[in-house]
């Protein structure tokens, strides 16, 4: 049975003192209205995660237990721009913290439609992240929506960028609607969480070989760095309460 079969909603975080005891969580990130909450219910093949047409509704960091104190992390999406900017700031700074500094994190998964694959903002994550030396998948979701030739070479293109940012950042197609692309996505991920072996074993995981590290880990030599500029850019989602401030942050996107 798939690892994410076992996810169940566990906690939502709003700040740092919030985040759960884990010793190995997948966090997926994404733009908004990229695919993210249907990737999330894919995987676990059922709806845990909110699916809307409506951009902007994903409003905490949700935790998804796997069992044997892992997890399956639900980032708030980026991107969408009527949220208030200070609102914006502390979600920009709390995310920032998370991805920079959470030890338990094996990796991220990011989340594309294949159909505007790599914007501005997806590259700047995909920079920011990668002096941590941990790995990135992105999923280029929605491939049902396009041909297979055509899906394929827009594969290509996306492995050629994400290649030269980091090796080990990969790309693979996946349709949350037709099913495609789950079990790829499965194996890394499984991978990715096994970095993790000296903590409880994973369930159902029978393949454990001691020195067996297929993952990710901290193997880029370059260390992380903080406060790397552009991090607090990344628009999240965020609760639409509190009023606009005219100003707009400074993002290299509108
Ligand atoms: P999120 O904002 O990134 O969490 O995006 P959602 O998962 O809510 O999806 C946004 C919209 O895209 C919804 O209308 C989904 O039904 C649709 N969608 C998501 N994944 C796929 C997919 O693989 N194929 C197709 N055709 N539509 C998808």
């Amino acid at each position: 049975m798939s690892l994410f079969h076992k996810a169940a909603f566990f906690k939502s975080a709003a700040a740092s003192q919030d985040l759960p005891a884990s010793v190995g969580e997948i966090a997926f990130a994404g733009r908004s209205n990229a695919g993210k909450s249907s990737a999330i219910n894919a995987l676990s093949g059922s709806r845990i995660a909110f699916v809307s047409k409506t951009p902007g509704r994903t409003r905490l960091v949700n935790f998804y237990t796997l069992g044997a104190e892992r997890f399956l992390v639900d980032l708030p999406g980026y991107g969408y721009a009527r949220i208030p900017n200070a609102t914006q700031a502390s979600w920009g700074n709390f995310l920032g913290e998370y991805l920079r500094t959470r030890a338990p994190l094996c990796g991220l998964a990011v989340i594309m439609d294949v159909r505007h694959p790599l914007t501005p903002l997806d590259h700047m994550l995909l920079r920011w992240f990668s002096p941590g030396g941990k790995p990135v998948h992105v999923l280029l979701t929605k491939a049902d929506k396009l041909s297979r030739a055509a899906a394929i070479k827009i594969l290509r293109q996306v492995e050629g960028e994400i290649a030269a940012l980091a090796p080990n950042f990969s790309v693979q197609l996946f349709s949350s609607l037709k099913g495609s692309g789950l079990e790829e996505a499965e194996r890394v991920f499984r991978g990715w969480l096994e970095c993790t072996r000296t903590a409880p074993a994973l369930p159902g995981d029978e393949m454990k070989t001691p020195g067996h590290d297929r993952g990710s880990g901290n193997k880029n030599p370059r260390a992380i760095r903080g406060n790397q500029p552009g991090a607090n850019a990344l628009r999240f989602k965020a609760p639409r309460s509190g009023r606009r401030s005219g100003r707009r942050p400074k993002s290299p996107t509108a």
